[in-house]
């Protein structure tokens, strides 16, 4: 799409000298698609993967803004996944692993080793294998913009500490749970630049992401059923239609609010 916000917003960038980039969100890998609406089958989850290494590249997030600045003409695409479900472990793993497709994993401290979640090991060995870079994603799996300063604090640094203290790395990367617009802020942008975290993604649909703005970053998601060509047309940013769809939602749940 060419016209519109998406194109002024492009145009802009190419002014810039920046080549957009887009970040994939994740969550469940499962034969058993039917489990929940987001989840991806290990067959499909592999051919989207070729896929996106045939026409674009795979880089790592904390790579994505330096590859968006380097020249190279294809796309750079970073691979994520929210809430260390056990099904990434069985399922999701073997398949990055398989081809070699490195990707960021985010964690909700207190839910590690609960029924459906990966253990303490598991992470640790994800992080040891070194292709899957582990981040924070609260202690509590909390929406941060409706959490008073100190609690807001408070999932921010303690996540990050236990996980620096499981690994024994710098943990700098962060995803809001939830992810929409109504679930983080300004201010809880500032709480995570504190708590040292240099970038996180939001759900916010879109693939031109703000470099100005690192901690509110835009990621887009696939359907089990989506074909190559939606594939394709998602990653160029050809449903970024839906950042104005998105908004006008938010606009229409604050006058339902303000109503109420
Ligand atoms: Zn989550």
């Amino acid at each position: 799409m060419t016209t519109g916000w998406p194109g002024w917003r492009r145009r802009l960038y190419e002014v810039a000298g920046l080549r957009p980039a887009t970040i994939v969100m994740y969550h469940s890998i499962n034969p058993q698609t039917g489990l929940r609406p987001d989840c991806i089958s290990p067959d499909t989850f592999a051919r989207q993967l070729s896929l996106i290494r045939e026409r674009y590249r795979l880089v790592r997030l904390r790579d994505l803004r330096r590859a968006m600045n380097d020249g190279d003409p294809r796309r750079p695409v970073a691979i994520t996944f929210d809430d260390a479900l056990g099904d990434f472990w069985e399922y999701g793993y073997p398949v990055l692993k398989g081809l070699d497709v490195p990707a960021t994993m985010f964690v909700p401290t207190a839910w590690i080793g609960i029924p459906n979640v990966m253990t303490a090991a598991q992470i640790t060995t994800l992080h040891v294998d070194g292709l899957v870079e582990i981040g924070a994603h609260t202690v509590t799996h909390a929406s941060m913009r409706s959490l008073d300063p100190a609690a807001m604090w408070r999932e921010a640094i303690e996540s990050r500490r236990a996980l620096e203290a499981l690994l024994g790395s710098p943990v700098r990367l962060f995803a809001y749970p939830f992810g929409q617009r109504h679930h983080f802020s300004r201010a809880s942008g500032r709480v995570l630049a504190r708590a040292g975290y240099e970038l996180a993604v939001t759900s916010c649909w879109g693939t031109l992401q703000p470099v100005d703005r690192p901690l509110e970053l835009r990621r887009i998601d696939f359907k089990d059923g989506d074909a190559e060509s939606t594939l394709a047309a998602k990653i160029e940013g050809r449903y970024d239609w839906r950042i104005a769809v998105e908004a006008a939602g938010l606009v229409a749940r604050a006058l339902r609010l303000r109503a109420a």
